[in-house]
This record gives C-alpha cells, sequence and structure tokens, in this order.
C-alpha cells in the first residue's frame, strides 16, 4: 500500500491521476521510479514516459 503522505523530494510530479501522486504537494509518494521511452530514438521530453505510472482507481474497481 502506497503511503500518499510521503513526498519524494527528489520526484516533483504533477501527474494527478496517478494513484503515486502525493496529493498536498506536486511530489511523487515512491521511493524510486522508472523512466522509459516509448520511441526507438527519443529526441524530446514527450519521448519519454514514467513507467511507473498507475491509474488511480477512484471506484475501487479494477
Ligand atoms: S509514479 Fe510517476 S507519474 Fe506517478 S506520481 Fe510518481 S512520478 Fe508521477
Amino acid at each position: 500500500m502506497i503511503d500518499n503522505n510521503y513526498a519524494n523530494q527528489c520526484i516533483i510530479c504533477n501527474v494527478t491521476s496517478c494513484k503515486n501522486h502525493n496529493k498536498s504537494k506536486n511530489y511523487c509518494a515512491l521511493e524510486a521510479i522508472r523512466v522509459g521511452t516509448h520511441e526507438p530514438d527519443p529526441s524530446v521530453s514527450p519521448c519519454t514516459d514514467c513507467q511507473s505510472f498507475e491509474p488511480k482507481q477512484e471506484n475501487g474497481m479494477v
């Protein structure tokens, strides 16, 4: 279970739809994240992804 009150101040993030996001501060609540790419030859920042993203499930449905 993620403690969303924890703010990893090394990982600033404003992806509020992620279940690992600290809601009161714009930080990630994980100790570490994995960053990757969906492109064969990334050249600009939108080519990169937080691969630790998990969608929030507000209604408890999977
Ligand atoms: S897992 Fe990635 S997208 Fe989710 S809060 Fe952390 S840094 Fe943001």
